[in-house]
């Protein structure tokens, strides 16, 4: 292949290739050596993988939808990637931006000494650290929010090390001071007992004999957990009373541990501490320890990563911040296997975190994942979306999910539906009306448009899913605007995950939200996902379609003689229906008792007049409601059927869970005592 020779290929590796010019066989009448066939017509800029080399040639897979094509291809019209791998890394900003060359530190004064405690160094260093790094750690932790900032960033935040060691037990510091040590020695320390210790403080937990955890190509026989807590014993009787009954890795892992210590390695001893003092104590601690959890140094799950960016973010930037800290002073303790999610400080992340958006091209789906917490206003329960934007969930699914009393979070997954540019009909779609004739070209693209939340019922193994639809469909804006509610919102959610604005545009549409979007572009040379913030895009805002407009449109879509029993526009004479049937085909699709107000004035009624569409009068031989319906000949002339109504339970079990359903039995920011 152009870049390299076949020697270095082991048999069975599989290479990422992209086409670099077109290449069509037939065309140039190829004749290839004997043996191999068939020839395979390519374009340049196709994703191929090639499997072997043979006198010159590749054999190739060429994907096109969920198959693919093969067959051979010269080499010279390829560019050879990396190895295939199944699912490619996903590489966040947090793990490639550098950090400012350490040169220009200033020299460490009077720490320099060699007899100096390497702890010290270290903690100062950190802290420091992050004070000169704030740039850059705010830039790649999207989801910070202003109470973590005034944290870390605080005016005093480079003389945190300095408390933080000093409150670290005197036994603990005769252990950790000269930063070379095993976690083993640790335990000769004094753990907690019903007498000790009377102070808050951070204690850390040793795993033993759990019969050892793999990650990468090591397997560690001692875990550990760092935690903050104001009461040891109370904590210690929590610990042990999860490890029964809660499935996280941190606790089927204790469960299986047949050694547990928990050990108070610092105490809130010194009177003058900084504010979030524990928070700040515990950070510095799994800094110093590494211990977050392995799955979060290398994000591989795009789901995963949505829900939980800011812990994928927490953990790269400072353990790659702590890890050059270590190489200043000298700080060189063992590699554990580490059970921390939650960076402390950032455990909670800001209410509109970034959204990490993909692509499924064999599905046609973008889709775009958070995590939002739910909130409950006057016997509502709404999503936050943006500043005073949100999403309502109906009470039957508030309740039937446990969320009665608000302040839970749920994973807030938003699909679109698109082929190129081209936008597609969604069957779940948020704004039920037909996908095709409405209003106007930018919200007819609301059919792509579809919202689910998704959770893991407390205690239980299996997640839930819900599509989010709106019921109150015909509400207008207000008494003096009669274009719909839904538009508002549907195209609210849609620009802000494309990040689109407009020129022109009517009054009633929603500012931009300025929430990142973080989309996952594959690299297929690379082999890998990098991490691109969504640019905005401006549009002009094209006219409305007219009621003539859209009376031609459904005319062409529904021509007389293919459809002689779908009529467009004035309301047919009777007979027409056999069943003295009085409503116009969208008012009788909707299933309710609401009357159909057809106008002869202008053959629309109140539902069709709002997509500037005139009422259709459709029969069928057999029930026409079923011709309604998503893939079926009058989808068109309907509104979808509303799940919640239609299709007996709002919330369905998901068949796969998004991702390792242990990893959201993991302490999230849960409250800790
Ligand atoms: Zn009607
Ligand atoms: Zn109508």
């Amino acid at each position: 292949m152009a870049s390299q020779g076949s020697s270095s290929a082991s048999p069975g590796d599989v290479y990422a290739c992209e086409v670099i010019q077109d290449w069509d066989p037939r065309a140039i009448n190829a004749r290839l050596p004997g043996g191999l066939t068939p020839a395979l017509k390519v374009q340049k800029g196709d994703n191929v993988w090639a499997f072997y080399i043979n006198q010159g040639y590749g054999y190739i897979h060429l994907p096109t939808g969920d198959t693919h094509l093969r067959g051979w291809v010269p080499l010279n019209i390829l560019k050879k990637g990396a190895i295939k791998v199944e699912e490619p890394p996903i590489q966040l900003p947090a793990e490639f931006r550098n950090f400012r060359s350490t040169a220009s530190q200033p020299p460490q004064g009077t720490q320099t000494k060699s007899d100096a405690s390497v702890l010290l160094k270290t903690l100062q260093t950190l802290w420091k650290k992050i004070k000169s790094e704030q740039f850059l750690i705010q830039g790649v932790v999207s989801g910070m929010n202003e109470q973590s900032h005034s944290i870390f960033f605080h005016r005093n935040a480079a003389q945190y090390g300095d408390v933080v060691y000093s409150c670290i037990t005197k036994d603990a510091r005769a252990i950790m001071d000269k930063g070379n040590f095993s976690i083993e020695q640790l335990k000769k320390l004094p753990p907690v007992s019903n007498t000790y210790p009377k102070q808050a403080g951070i204690y850390i937990i040793i795993y033993e004999d759990f019969g050892g955890s793999q990650s990468g190509n090591t397997t560690y026989t001692i875990a550990i957990y760092i935690g903050q807590t104001v009461q040891f014993q109370k904590r210690m009787e929590a610990h042990t009373r999860d490890a029964g009954t809660k499935n996280s890795v941190h606790y089927s892992l204790a469960k299986k541990a047949k050694k547990m210590v928990m050990i108070p390695i610092l105490l809130q001893t010194a009177t003058a501490v900084p504010p979030s003092f524990l928070d700040i104590a515990e950070f510095s601690m799994v800094c110093l320890f590494r211990s977050w959890f392995a799955a979060l140094f290398q994000p591989r799950d795009p789901a995963l990563l949505g829900s939980y960016s800011i812990d994928h973010e927490g953990c790269l930037v400072f353990s790659r911040l702590m890890r050059q800290v270590s190489s200043e002073t000298g700080w060189n303790i063992s590699r554990t296997y580490g059970l921390n999610w939650n960076t402390p400080i950032l455990k909670h992340p800001k209410f509109d975190q970034p959204w990490v958006a993909w692509h499924e091209p064999e599905l046609d789906v973008f889709k775009y994942r958070t995590r939002r917490t739910l909130w409950k206003n006057a016997g509502e329960v709404n999503v936050r979306w943006y500043a005073g934007e949100h999403i309502q969930i109906p009470l039957e699914v508030a309740s039937d999910a446990g969320f009665v009393s608000g302040g839970q979070s749920v994973h807030l997954e938003v699909e679109v539906r698109k082929k190129g540019s081209e936008y597609l009909t969604h069957p779940f779609r948020f704004v039920r009306l037909p996908p095709q004739i409405g209003r106007n070209p930018e919200l007819e693209k609301l059919k792509s448009l579809a919202v689910k939340i998704q959770w893991l019922p407390n205690g239980q193994t299996k997640w839930r899913e819900y599509y989010v639809e709106r019921s109150r469909l015909w509400q207008p804006i207000s008494k003096t605007n009669d274009v719909l509610r839904i538009y508002r919102l549907g195209l609210m959610m849609l620009c802000d995950v494309e990040k689109i604005s407009y020129t022109g545009a009517p009054a009633w549409i929603h500012t931009l939200s300025p929430t990142e979007i973080q989309f996952l572009r594959y690299d297929h040379l690379g082999q890998r996902r990098v991490v691109e913030s969504v640019l905005p895009k401006v549009l002009p805002w094209p006219a409305d379609n007219t009621m003539a407009r859209n009376t031609e449109r459904l005319n062409t879509m529904f021509p007389r003689q293919s459809f002689p029993n779908t009529i467009i526009g004035p309301k047919p004479p009777p007979g027409f229906f056999t069943n003295n049937r009085k409503a116009c085909d969208m008012c009788l699709s909707q299933r309710t008792t609401t009357a159909c107000k057809y106008d002869p004035a202008d053959n629309s009624c109140q539902c069709c007049r709002p997509l500037n569409r005139p009422c259709t009068w459709s029969r069928a031989g057999q029930d026409v409601m079923d011709e309604f319906v998503h893939g079926k000949s009058l989808e068109e002339l309907g509104i979808a059927v509303n799940l919640s109504r239609d299709v007996g339970s709002m919330i369905g079990p998901m068949a796969e869970p998004p991702f390792d359903p242990d990893i959201e039995g993991m302490e999230h920011g849960d409250q800790q005592g």
